[in-house]
């Protein structure tokens, strides 16, 4: 599925659709240049899910656990990651297993590590449609 914006509301608008719609376990990976919007889908979907505490990208720790909404979510930015070896210490693995939402921001800095089951976003920008242009495609796969 491609669905296109042209600002960043319309962007946590996807993003509240797919929270709304998410399940116990599901994993989504969000994949984009710095800046396309992966927060800002994020705090979205965190919206769809029910979690009003604010979402901003962990930069000090990978992951940030937020439990006030319909499914605990789990927010990770592999941005910082040195190796993939820190992904075991912050319990990666453990985390996709406890039946909450995972979503990854920079999932192909960790590419051998994700589920083959999961929902894969990728956006994208194209100048030449506008500066707040994106493309969002959305897939299951696995
Ligand atoms: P990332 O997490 O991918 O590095 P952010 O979500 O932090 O990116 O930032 C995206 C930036 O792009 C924000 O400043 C936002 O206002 C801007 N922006 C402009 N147009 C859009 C759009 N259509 N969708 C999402 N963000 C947009
Ligand atoms: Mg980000």
């Amino acid at each position: 599925m491609v669905i296109e914006t042209n600002s960043p509301e319309e962007t946590y608008r996807v993003g509240i659709n797919a929270g709304e719609l998410s399940q116990a376990g599901q994993v989504f990976t969000l994949t984009g240049d710095l800046g396309t919007g992966k927060t800002v889908f994020t705090q979205g979907l965190a919206k769809g899910l029910g979690i009003e505490e604010p979402v901003c990208s962990p930069t000090f720790t990978i992951v940030q656990v937020y439990e006030g909404g319909r499914l605990p979510f789990y927010h990770f930015d592999v941005y910082r990651i040195g190796d993939v070896e820190e992904m075991e210490e912050v319990g990666f693995d453990y985390y996709l297993e406890r039946g909450g939402v995972s979503l990854i921001e920079w999932a192909n800095l960790i590419g051998e590590l994700l589920p083959p089951k999961r929902t894969e976003i990728t956006i994208e920008k194209d100048l030449k449609k506008g500066f707040d242009y994106r493309r969002i495609t959305i897939e299951d796969v696995g």
